[in-house]
C-alpha cells in the first residue's frame, strides 16, 4: 500500500457544532496524519471553483449557498491508503445511509449537510490539494 495524501474539508455544518477535535481525533485514530490545514471562509467564487464538477447538477447552487454559510477547516490527511481510509471512515454521502461509527453517521443531519468531504481518487486529491494548499505550506512527517 502506498502512502498517499488526500484533501478533507470539515463543512460549515460540522464547524459550527465544534466538532474538529472530534473529527480530527477519527483521522488519527485511523492512522492518518494531518500535514497541512486552514480555516476558511471560502467567498463564492471559491466554492463554485471547487465543486465545478457538479455544476450541472440540480444541487449545485444549495450547495455552493451551504459551503459558504459559515467558515470550514481544509485538511491535508497523509498515510497509508488515505484516499478509501478516508471515505471509508467518512461514511455515506447521504448519512441516513452511512455505517454506525463514521462521521457522517454521527455527525450529519442531511445529504446536503453531511459534515464532510473527502476526495474520491488521486486524480482529485491531487488537484483538490492544489486548489487550497502550495506544496511549502504541507508538511510531510519525517519522524
Ligand atoms: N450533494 C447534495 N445533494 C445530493 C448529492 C450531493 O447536496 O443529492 C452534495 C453533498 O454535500 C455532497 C456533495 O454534494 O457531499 C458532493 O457530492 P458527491 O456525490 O461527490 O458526494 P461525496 O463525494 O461528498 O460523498
Amino acid at each position: 500500500m502506498a502512502v498517499e495524501r488526500t484533501l478533507s474539508i470539515i463543512k460549515p455544518d460540522a464547524v459550527a457544532k465544534n466538532v474538529i477535535g472530534e473529527i480530527y481525533s477519527r483521522f488519527e485514530k485511523a492512522g492518518l496524519r494531518i500535514v497541512a490545514a486552514k480555516m476558511l471562509h471560502l467567498t463564492r467564487e471559491q466554492a463554485e471553483g471547487f465543486y465545478a464538477v457538479h455544476k450541472e447538477r440540480p444541487f449545485f447552487n444549495d450547495l455552493v449557498n451551504f459551503m459558504i454559510s459559515g467558515p470550514v477547516m481544509v485538511q491535508v490527511l497523509e498515510g497509508e491508503n488515505a484516499i478509501a481510509k478516508n471515505r471509508e471512515i467518512m461514511g455515506a454521502t447521504n448519512p441516513k445511509e452511512a455505517a454506525p461509527g463514521t462521521i457522517r453517521a454521527d455527525f450529519a443531519v442531511s445529504i446536503d449537510e453531511n459534515a464532510v468531504h473527502g476526495s474520491d481518487g488521486p486524480d482529485t486529491a491531487a488537484q483538490e490539494i492544489a486548489f487550497f494548499f502550495k506544496e511549502n505550506e504541507i508538511c510531510p512527517r519525517t519522524r
